[in-house]
């Protein structure tokens, strides 16, 4: 048995807790907020192993560019003069090609899949209800152009074995006998599943106390010892504490985080808004995306949130209402018969994804440090890939092979 001190409450931190814990490990979470928000939190919820594709893609360049010149647009990036956001903007250019695509879907797909058996598995185990749904994922779309861009992505995971089914306008109402669909068409991923994140997040934190996790909130971790190449000591807000084995799970701190020790982990937030509409009387079933706005849309119980956009612009908590509106504009535009209203200010939630320049999650043992494992980057999927990534970090720091191959997730890869 270790004692490990994992850095990050959320998905991931929380998710390596639970099977660090189960494995036998003493284990400490410290944790800079009170634990009560954060990306883990308001996020809209889905378990995606329909998205085998990551962020540095081709066309995302271009696309980028275009949306970057209007206000209400779903991505945004912020110039500025950041050596780090410079270095991160190069290396996802040189990402953003067909090879790297095509060498990171089995990577991807494999995580994904069993990210989600872990959510299975956790869904009976577990002592508490987090919403926990297979009702898949419907892509939807209004042009011939994204009609077009969503069927090539819907082949490539048919080839791939994620089951992907074009539907027409009328095939994508009948899924959706409720609520009334107005889309040219739509790509239905049944593999797809979701949950209530802040039921889960929030139980999940209680169930761990229980069995004995201790967590250390509002904590910051400002600095490290380190001596012969392992970390000795983690130098935080509230005093010094020695680990056998650290975590770092920092979320979109991590670049910051890791630079203490002297790694490089490149690393930008990208901010995203949700909203929730209450009692909601005749309710979507399945989950979607509307793809042109890329606005998400999952139903919780009697609640809808709409989830969207991605700001790049630093750690940064100040809400940009035009985007918001951008995100209620698209509202009618799918679904014709819901009105909503721009919510007040203090109902919009923001949480800040945290993007490696690749597009793939950084899960793996540090080289330089031995005592060191990281867990973090997993961009707009973190939510989906907790529960396999925390079991990943157990089995690594429990050096035993690992359930999947983690080649392309090294951490040291820049
Ligand atoms: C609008 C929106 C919708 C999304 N929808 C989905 C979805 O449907 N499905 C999906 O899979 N993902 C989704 N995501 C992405 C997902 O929410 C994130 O990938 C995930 O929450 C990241 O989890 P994390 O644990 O890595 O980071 P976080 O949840 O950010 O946790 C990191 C923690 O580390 C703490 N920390 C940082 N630095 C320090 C320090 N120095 N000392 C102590 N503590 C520190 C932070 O306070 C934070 O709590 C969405 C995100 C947004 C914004």
């Amino acid at each position: 048995m270790s004692k490990i001190g994992i850095i990050g409450g959320g998905i991931i931190g929380l998710s390596s807790a639970y099977y660090l814990a189960k494995a036998g490990h003493q284990v400490t979470i410290i944790e800079q907020s009170d634990l009560k928000d954060g990306c883990s939190f308001g996020n809209a919820g889905m378990i995606v192993p329909s998205h085998i594709i990551p962020l540095a893609a081709p066309g995302m360049i271009s696309k980028g560019i275009r949306w970057m010149f209007n206000s209400t647009s779903p991505f945004y990036v912020k110039p500025r003069l950041s050596s780090d956001l410079i270095k991160w903007g190069y290396q996802f250019y040189r990402h953003a090609t067909k090879e790297h695509v095509n060498k990171s879907i089995p990577a991807l797909k494999e995580l994904s899949l069993f990210s989600k058996a872990q959510y299975q598995q956790l869904a009976k185990a577990l002592p508490f209800d987090f919403g926990y749904h297979e009702r898949g994922l419907l892509m939807l779309y209004q042009t011939r152009e994204t009609e077009h861009e969503e069927g090539e992505t819907a082949n490539i995971a048919n080839d791939h074995g994620i089951e992907a089914r074009i539907l027409s306008a009328e095939e994508v109402q009948k899924l959706e006998p409720d609520v009334k669909v107005s889309v040219r068409g739509g790509v239905y991923f049944p593999g797809d599943a979701h949950i209530t994140p802040q039921a889960l997040v929030t139980q999940l934190i209680k169930f761990l106390k229980d069995k004995g996790v201790v967590f250390l909130k509002n904590t910051v971790v400002n600095d490290f010892v380190v001596e012969q190449g392992k970390i000795k000591s983690v130098l935080t807000s509230n005093g010094e504490h020695i680990f056998d084995e650290v975590v770092i799970a920092t979320g979109s701190w991590s670049g910051k985080v890791a630079a203490k020790l002297k790694l490089s982990l490149p690393m930008q937030a990208g901010k995203g808004y949700s909203f929730l509409l209450h009692n909601v009387e005749k309710n979507i079933r399945i989950p979607s995306i509307f793809l042109e706005s890329r606005v998400a849309v999952t139903p919780m119980g009697t609640t809808l949130r709409f989830g969207g956009t991605m700001e790049i612009t630093g750690v940064d908590h100040s809400i940009s209402m035009n985007r918001v509106k951008g995100i209620v504009d698209s509202i009618p535009r799918y679904y014709p018969e819901m009105k909503v209203a721009i919510p007040e200010v203090d109902k919009i939630w923001h949480g800040l994804r945290p993007c490696s320049p690749d597009g793939l999650p950084y899960i793996g043992r540090s080289r330089e440090i031995k005592n060191l494992v990281m867990a973090t980057g997993h961009s707009m999927m973190g939510l989906s890939l907790g529960p396999g990534t925390g079991k990943l970090v157990s089995e690594i720091i429990g050096n035993e092979k690992t359930s999947i191959d983690i080649r392309m997730f090294n951490p040291e890869r820049f």
